[in-house]
């Protein structure tokens, strides 16, 4: 056994991430960190995959859902985020017909995000490939 040669890097991807925002919901996370991204800090949401396995995704999270960023970024993204919690606030109200939905298939229990332009359309499930009813965008 050679010691020293599984450095066992954790640097890339680092077990704990600061959480740096926490949401209500999956959507309000997702927006969170898309609008992060969108500021070039690659962010993530923590227990998504543990949410979209939630029968009902649209129930609140009842610890919030976390949205990570890199370590080296974080204090950049809560200064970001302090200063347009407001704005994010509103703006997922304002925006809410453009926020993505999300669909659980009655024929998997799997739950899928389709762009809010196919709201109240029939889709194809991406896991099982069943039909799957994308409702209507969620209103607030
Ligand atoms: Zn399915």
């Amino acid at each position: 056994m050679t010691f020293g040669s599984d450095e066992g890097i954790l640097d890339d991807m680092p077990r704990d991430l600061p959480c740096v925002y926490r949401a209500g919901s999956l959507g309000e996370a997702d927006i969170v960190a898309a609008w992060l991204e969108e500021k070039s800090i690659p962010a993530f949401v923590k227990d998504a995959a543990a949410a979209q396995g939630l029968a009902t995704p649209f129930i609140a999270a009842p610890k919030g859902i976390e949205v990570c960023v890199a370590p080296d970024r974080a204090d950049e993204a809560r200064s970001l985020l302090s200063r347009h919690r407001a704005e994010l606030r509103q703006g997922k109200s304002a925006s809410n017909a453009d926020a993505p939905i999300t669909a659980v298939c009655e024929d998997c229990s799997k739950a899928s995000t389709f762009p809010a332009s196919q709201a109240r359309t029939v889709q194809t499930c991406p896991w099982c490939k069943a039909y799957i009813d994308v409702p209507a965008a969620r209103r607030n």
